[in-house]
């Protein structure tokens, strides 16, 4: 069976196009009274982000923060917010969410616009389609690229019990808005990080097993893109930072990551190490499965003078990579597509133990 892929509906591209959110959101108001909550990162507080926001009477920004990767406790609280805040004014539901920021704020504006419309918490979500009603309209404005959670079916949240994202059609934006202006003044390491996320979504896409011509053809082109950006730097590099996020989200949607991402979800779990870095420090212990890939990400790494994190946690205990093991091995579909079917027999937890031990120590 072939999967039937959701796509996010509208895609408006072009520097300056931040500036078309009033008119394009304008079309889901009914009246002046119809609602949009702006959930943008706190980061941008002091910006002049809110001076270009056009508020009507019931709108409201949340700032959010993302100094922790989203957790479903956060969702559930900004979900509890936003509906006291249209309680207050009477106004029902809100006609849309706007997400601003990075991966992580994007998320947390996809889970938003879900949990809005669906009862119960969103740890009891965290899985595979089983969001029952369609969520409020929401866009996606990235600030940073790399991730592809701009195009992706996914948000990534932390719960209690496990990190797994609420996988569903409904989680998909139904518009978004790529402006590469709006990611000039990431801080370069972050750039670097995040930049990588879309690196490494190319290389374990296309050399997975699950590879196909749809996934192949976006991956070729953001891989290409990644290249011009981080070893060449050309004048227009936010702009094909963010074509390459996008294409890299495109090219996973329609098949897998791989060993890299397994076990970075690990040291996430344990050490709330941030994706993208959390990728590079990984990816850097990967030459036996990926190793042209991981000797060009090295290149790029010495083009744009950066050092990764070291000695993460000289202590790290037995139990600990116990779980993170748990974590990275719970994640079957990866280790299918990166080794093939009979994965189980090439990446035993003893390897996977030994590896951990070599980032953390
Ligand atoms: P992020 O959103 O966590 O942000 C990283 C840092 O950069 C934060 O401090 C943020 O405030 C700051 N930042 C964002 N934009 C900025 C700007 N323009 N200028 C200055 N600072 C800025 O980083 P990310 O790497 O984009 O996202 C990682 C998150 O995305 C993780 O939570 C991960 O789980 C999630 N993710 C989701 C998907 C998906 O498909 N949904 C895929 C991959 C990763
Ligand atoms: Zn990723």
């Amino acid at each position: 069976m072939f999967r039937n892929f959701k796509v996010v509906s509208q895609v408006v591209f072009g520097r300056g196009c931040f500036n078309q959110l009033d008119d394009i959101i304008s079309k889901k108001r009914d009246s002046d009274a119809s609602a949009m909550i702006f959930l943008i990162d706190d980061v941008f507080e002091e910006s002049d982000i809110k001076s270009r926001i056009k508020l009507l009477k019931n709108d409201e920004i949340v700032w959010v923060n993302v100094d922790d990767e989203p957790k479903t406790k956060y969702i559930d609280e900004l979900t509890a917010e936003i509906k006291d805040h249209m309680n207050q004014k009477s106004a029902g539901l809100p006609k849309g969410i706007v997400g601003i920021g990075g991966g992580s704020a994007l998320d947390l504006a996809k889970a938003v616009a879900l949990m809005l419309t669906n009862p119960g918490g969103s740890a009891d979500y965290q899985g595979w389609d089983l969001i029952k009603n369609p969520a409020l309209y929401h866009v996606g404005v990235p600030t940073l690229s790399g991730t592809g959670a701009e195009v992706s079916r996914t948000t990534v949240l932390t719960g209690p019990e496990k990190k797994l994202g609420i996988n569903s059609d409904y989680t998909v934006f139904d518009q978004i808005i790529l402006d590469p202006e709006l990611i000039k003044d990431v801080p370069k390491k972050q750039w670097f990080y995040t930049g990588m996320d879309c690196y490494i979504h190319c290389v374990e896409s296309l050399t997975g097993t699950y590879l196909n011509t749809f996934s192949q053809s976006f991956g070729e082109k953001s891989l290409d893109l990644c290249r011009e950006v981080f070893l060449e730097h050309p004048e227009d590099s936010d702009d094909k930072l963010m074509m390459a996020s996008y294409f890299g989200g495109m090219s996973i949607a329609y098949s897998q990551v791989g060993i890299c991402h397994a076990l970075s979800y690990g040291l996430s779990y344990v050490f709330g190490i941030h994706h993208g870095v959390g990728n590079c420090i990984v990816f850097n212990y990967l030459d036996e499965y990926y190793a042209e890939g991981v000797s060009e990400f090295r290149k790029m790494m010495g083009k744009n003078s950066i050092e990764l994190p070291s000695n993460i946690c000289p202590d790290v205990t037995k139990k600990q990579i116990e779980i993170m093991t748990g974590v990275a091995l719970g994640l079957e579909p990866l280790w299918e597509n990166a080794l093939g079917k009979n994965w189980k027999k090439i990446m035993t937890r003893e390897k996977i133990e030994s590896l951990y031990k070599k980032m953390l120590r």
